[in-house]
C-alpha cells in the first residue's frame, strides 16, 4: 500500500502517496494513541460521511486527545482526497494520532496531534464468495470490559486482539473470527458486527462493550422498516446451535452472510439476502 502513485491528505495538505510518512518516534506507533475511520464512497458520495467524521472526533476525545479540525473540515478533506485520486467508488481511511515531538514517554500532551486521509479502491472485504457465506473461527480473545478501555472508540489499541484473532482464523482456513466479550457473551467479528435469525426474528448482541457500528444501526433501522422483530440482547455462544441464519455488518464488510462459525452452520436464507440487497440499494441511492 505504500509505494504507489496517488495523493494523500496529511495535516491540511495534499502530499504524494509515497511521501505520506511519519517519524519512527511517533507516539502512536509506541502507545497506540491513534483513532481511525473506515468509510465507503458509492457513486461519488460517502455513505454517512459526516457521521464517520463525528465518530472520529468522538473516538479521539475518548482516548484523550482533540483533533484540530472541525467535522466540516474533515468532510472536506475526504472529498478532496477522492477528487485528487479520481475515485467515485472507494474505501476512505481517515486516521488521527499523537505524533512525534517533545515527549517520548507514556504521557504525550506536548506532541502534535496529526491527521491523514487516504482513499483507494477496495472490493468485497471477504472476497468474491461474499454471498456464499463466510466461514468464521471462534476467537480465544475476549472483547474487554468498558472499565478496561473505552470500547465505543474506534481506536487502534482495540484492534491488537482483532489482528491476532483474524490471523489465527486465517491459519485455519476461515475468513474471520467471532469474538466473545469479557463475560462470555457473543460480541462481534474482528471488524464487523453480527446478526442472527431464528423463526423469522432477528437477534443481535447489545453493543455495551464494542463498536455500535454505523452499518449495524443502518441495518437495524432497515429491519424495523421491514416490520421484522429485532431482539438486541446478550447472546450466549451455545445459542448459535438454534440460529438459522447469520450475517455480519460493517462499512468494509457491508452485509456479508455467514455460513459457519466453528462447528455451527447457517444457511444463506431469504432474510439475509433481502437485507444484503436492501443495504446495497440504500448505499447507492
Ligand atoms: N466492529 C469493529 C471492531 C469494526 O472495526 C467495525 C468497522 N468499523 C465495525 C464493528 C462496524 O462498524 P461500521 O459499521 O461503523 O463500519
Amino acid at each position: 500500500y505504500d509505494d504507489r502513485d496517488g495523493k494523500i491528505w496529511m495535516d491540511g495538505q495534499m502530499v504524494e502517496w509515497r511521501d505520506a510518512k511519519v517519524h519512527i518516534l511517533t507516539h502512536a506507533l509506541h502507545y497506540a494513541s491513534s483513532v481511525f475511520e473506515g468509510e465507503r464512497c458509492y457513486n461519488g458520495k460517502i455513505f454517512k460521511g459526516t457521521e464517520h467524521s463525528e465518530r472520529l472526533k468522538k473516538s479521539a476525545n475518548l482516548v484523550d486527545f482533540e483533533i484540530p479540525y472541525t467535522v466540516a473540515e474533515i468532510d472536506a478533506a475526504k472529498e478532496a482526497v477522492l477528487k485528487a485520486n479520481g475515485l467515485e467508488n472507494a474505501y476512505v481511511r481517515a486516521v488521527a494520532w499523537r505524533g512525534a515531538g517533545s515527549d517520548m514517554g507514556v504521557a504525550s500532551a506536548r506532541n502534535p496531534v496529526r491527521m491523514a486521509v487516504a482513499a483507494w479502491e477496495w472490493g468485497n472485504y471477504y472476497g468474491d464468495a461474499k454471498m456464499k457465506g463466510a466461514k468464521l473461527d471462534l476467537s480465544k480473545w475476549k472483547r474487554p470490559s468498558p472499565e478496561t478501555i473505552p470500547c465505543e472508540a474506534k481506536a487502534a489499541g482495540l484492534y491488537m486482539i482483532c489482528t491476532m484473532s483474524k490471523h489465527a482464523a486465517e491459519a485455519k482456513g476461515c475468513s474471520d473470527a467471532m469474538m466473545l466479550d469479557y463475560r462470555g457473551y457473543v460480541a462481534e467479528a474482528t471488524g464487523a458486527n453480527i446478526f442472527f435469525v431464528k423463526d423469522g426474528e432477528v437477534h443481535t448482541p447489545l453493543p455495551d462493550c464494542f463498536l455500535n457500528g454505523i452499518t449495524r444501526q443502518t441495518v437495524l433501522a432497515m429491519l424495523r422498516d421491514k416490520g421484522v422483530t429485532v431482539h438486541e440482547r446478550h447472546i450466549m455462544p451455545e445459542e448459535l446451535e438454534g440460529f438459522e441464519q447469520c450475517w455480519l455488518t460493517g462499512t468494509a464488510a457491508e452485509v456479508t452472510p455467514v455460513g459457519q462459525i466453528g462447528d455451527y452452520t447457517f444457511e444463506v436464507g431469504a432474510l439475509t439476502r433481502d437485507v444484503a440487497e436492501s443495504y446495497e440499494k440504500l448505499v447507492r441511492s
